[in-house]
């Protein structure tokens, strides 16, 4: 029987992550699809460049993002200054919504302004609860600000009830400001969030990948070798092609799957999730310029985001990621959504005399994980069980978290340090 002293289960970021700081160990990663970089892959088609749905970069730990691009040579990285806009009737609203009602119709200002007013004087005399989402925004935001765009917004995004998520279910992600904040920025404009500029490679974001995956041994990656058991007791992982004895394992496998997997008495109806169906759409001459996102809280319009590669590369043709979320086990009707998608961009004038020429889609399954405290406490007692046996679960999926590609390679270092001692 093959055997090795760290098995490693997904070839994404934080798979190889995990393998590259392992530096000299025995390791083997084992990756279920034909190729490396799962969630951070790159498609290129008709001279468009496209990822699996749009991931642009912001990095915290400049050591980081250092050694990635010593990693990357020849490759050059855009650094770009995000523009991003609230499609809001016939208007573009800047992003985040919230610090912009300022630019509504004057009634619906009043109303976003007097409801975030006395939002903000009943947190202070009397706290409100906030413990689901869904609270925590009307709490923090008034009733017209979270129902005209956060709500409906968040909704098509996560497709659920945003009663049952965690009032942090978006973490660091989520653009928090008070009514001070509000207020200031209705004439010293300061829009900036966590992602305020990011940097893309020209080549996608699959060169990240390429970049992290140089410092894994050549040979430690097994494509399309799926490992569908694990005996936790006798430290053995089944595959298609054979049984691999270890002495630890690292998991960047959804959680849920992952504990199948161990065969570790857990419950599943707690880990939910919602897919997201991606369009990429490339045309024959260009759309709409400085713009590199435009959110769509509306409920008529099928996708909640649209994002635009073209004013990224600075390209003449309109090369655009269209994002539509689902209930995770909801039928996606790929050919009819396009259809549709095609009539919602016309009838938003994104798409007017252009033509499509070149598209690729692809289902995210699961993408954005529901963070709610039954999830937050069942991955915590189920994950501590499984690593007091050797089994450690990372990532994105792993963690049941949301987070970006740098946390995934901070998580994986981490850990190897733990390993390594
Ligand atoms: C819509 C969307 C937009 C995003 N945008 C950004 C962004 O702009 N910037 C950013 O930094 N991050 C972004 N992210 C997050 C980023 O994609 C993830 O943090 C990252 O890709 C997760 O990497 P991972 O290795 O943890 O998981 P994954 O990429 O899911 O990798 C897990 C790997 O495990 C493999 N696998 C699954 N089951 C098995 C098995 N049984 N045996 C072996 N292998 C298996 C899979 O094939 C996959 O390759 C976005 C995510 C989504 C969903």
């Amino acid at each position: 029987m093959h055997s090795v002293r760290t098995l490693i289960l997904g070839a994404g970021v934080s798979g190889l992550a995990t393998a590259a700081a392992l530096g000299d160990d025995d390791y083997l990663v084992l990756e279920a699809d034909t190729s490396i970089g799962g969630y951070c892959k790159t498609v290129k088609k008709d001279g468009f460049v496209w990822d699996y749905s749009g991931h642009f970069f912001h990095f915290k730990h400049k050591e980081i993002e250092t050694w990635l691009r010593e990693r990357m040579p020849g490759q050059r990285v855009r650094v770009v200054e995000k523009k991003s806009f609230v499609a809001y009737g016939d208007r573009r609203i800047d992003f985040p919504f919230q610090k912009n009602i300022h630019q509504l119709p004057q009634a619906e200002f009043i109303d976003c302004i007097h409801d975030l007013y006395f939002a903000d004087l009943a947190r202070r005399t009397s706290p409100p609860a906030e413990t689901s989402f869904r609270e925590m925004l009307y709490a923090r935001f008034g009733r017209s600000i979270a129902e005209k765009f956060l709500i409906p917004y968040n909704e098509k995004l996560y497709a659920c009830d945003l009663g049952t998520l965690d009032k942090d279910a978006m973490g660091r992600f989520f653009p928090h400001a008070d009514l001070t904040d509000i207020v200031r920025n209705m004439k010293t404009p300061d829009n900036a969030s966590y992602n305020s500029s990011f940097t893309y490679p020209e080549g996608g974001a699959i060169e990240y990948v390429n970049a992290i995956a140089s410092a894994v041994r050549p040979g430690a990656i097994a494509l399309s070798e799926p490992v569908v058991s694990i005996d936790v007791d006798k430290k053995i992982a089944k595959t298609p092609k054979r049984e691999i004895a270890f002495e630890r394992l690292v998991s960047s496998v959804p959680f849920n799957r992952l504990a199948q997997m161990c065969v570790v008495e857990h419950d599943a109806s707690v880990f939910t999730w919602n897919k997201v169906l991606v369009f990429n759409l490339g045309f024959d001459k260009k759309g709409p310029e400085a713009i590199h996102w435009l959110y769509h809280p509306s409920r008529e319009t099928s996708f909640y985001r649209i994002g635009f590669y073209d004013n990224i590369f600075d390209t003449d043709r309109m090369s655009l990621y269209v994002e539509l979320g689902y209930p995770k086990d909801a039928p996606v009707d790929i050919d009819a959504m396009r259809v549709r998608v095609l009539a919602d961009l016309a009838r938003e004038k994104i798409v007017t005399n252009q033509r499509l020429v070149a598209d690729h889609s692809v289902v995210m399954d699961p993408a954005y994980v529901h963070i709610t405290r039954a999830s937050m406490k069942e991955h915590a007692r189920v994950a501590s069980l499984l690593r007091e046996q050797g089994v450690h679960s990372i990532g994105r999926y792993g963690g049941w978290t949301y987070c970006s590609i740098e946390d995934n390679i901070v998580e994986a270092r981490a850990l190897c340090v733990t390993l390594r001692a």
